[in-house]
């Protein structure tokens, strides 16, 4: 069996920029896409903070030629998700399936996950009116009334752009203060067709006998007051996890998922890097996963050199 110099595990800003840097520095990276190609910024609209767009680019556009960028350089690409490994031996072992691939480095880049309200119907529900992505679902959207949940910069992104479709955007907080920042929250305040409803929590989305949604029940935390208000889409936009479940038990994991580096961007485990969503709970941003998964790659280099 071929033992690979390094293997990237997803195919993020983090993953695709450690691809470019290994595969310049001659280490023909192995790097496995995953179920969502391109990562989060797949399942986005207009990117306006990535330096180098003055215009703003698309999100599946810029995961594109970033894709293309690491294989002029040598990058090969597997469509395949991994579903096991082990680190504790060396070389290291990642299985796909039945497939087993070894490599002698591993950078895991395999991002976040959207999180969800944990509500029976909202699982019932889910790809019937409720979603976890404007930008996929949006569309499907033209002149209803929408419920978005959530208070951070995700839930205002996610509501502007559905006013593009809806009749009316209402945001469920479960405070009475935006978490989103300041020029977001200006932006939802102006649009004409969001309201707010503050201190109120989602307890119900109707009705999953009739496999759509036709309006939610909503709980107001302070008065304990519930009640229901009509609508034809829930957006949950509540933050995310870590895709790390893959690794427990292999590398160390904070309390929340989150990769442990050591040393740089290494993790508990000396040859196995991290970055990206996967380590990064502070910034998440595309710029800063493709700044580690940069720093991932020359940690990488320097592990293969001392280590050949
Ligand atoms: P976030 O900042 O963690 O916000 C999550 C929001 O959901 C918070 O308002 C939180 O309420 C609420 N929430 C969490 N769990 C909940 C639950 N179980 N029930 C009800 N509400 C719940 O996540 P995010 O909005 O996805 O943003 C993540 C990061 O990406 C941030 O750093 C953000 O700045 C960045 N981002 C930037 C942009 C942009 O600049 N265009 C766009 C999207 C995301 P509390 O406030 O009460 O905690």
């Amino acid at each position: 069996m071929t033992v690979e110099n390094v293997m990237i595990i997803g195919s993020g800003c983090a993953g695709l920029t450690a691809a470019i840097y290994t595969a310049r520095a001659n280490l023909t990276p192995l790097l496995f896409e995953g179920e969502l190609v391109g990562g989060q910024l797949s399942l986005t609209t207009m990117v306006e903070n990535y330096p180098g767009f003055p215009e703003g680019i698309m999100g599946p556009e810029l995961m594109e030629i970033t894709k293309k960028q690491a294989q002029r350089f040598g990058t090969r690409v597997l469509s395949k998700n991994v579903t096991r490994c082990d680190f504790s031996k060396r070389p290291f072992q990642v299985w796909s399936g039945d497939e087993r691939y070894e490599a002698k480095a591993v950078i895991v880049s395999t991002g976040a996950s959207a999180r969800m309200l944990g509500l029976e119907a909202e699982q019932q529900l889910l790809g019937h009116g409720v979603s976890t992505c404007a930008t996929c679902d949006g569309f499907f959207f033209k002149e209803k009334e929408l419920v978005v949940v959530g208070g951070g910069d995700s839930a205002m992104e996610e509501s502007i752009f559905l006013t593009k479709f809806a009749k009316k955007v209402t945001v469920v907080h479960r405070r009475e203060k935006l978490r989103a920042s300041k020029i977001m929250q200006e932006r939802a305040f102006k649009n004409p067709k969001i309201e707010f409803i503050w201190d109120t929590v989602v307890e119900n989305i109707h009705d999953p006998k009739a496999k759509k949604v036709t309006g939610v029940l909503l709980k107001n935390v302070k008065t304990e007051k519930k009640a229901e208000l009509e609508c034809q889409g829930v957006f949950v936009a509540i933050g995310h996890e870590p895709n790390t479940k893959l690794f427990q038990g292999q590398i160390e994991l904070d309390e929340k998922g989150y990769i442990v580096l050591k040393q740089r961007t290494q993790t508990s485990v000396p040859g196995v890097f991290a970055a990206g969503d996967c380590v990064d709970h502070v910034y998440r941003q595309a710029v800063t996963a493709a700044g580690m998964g940069c720093q991932a790659a020359m940690d990488t280099e320097k592990y293969l050199e001392a280590n050949p």
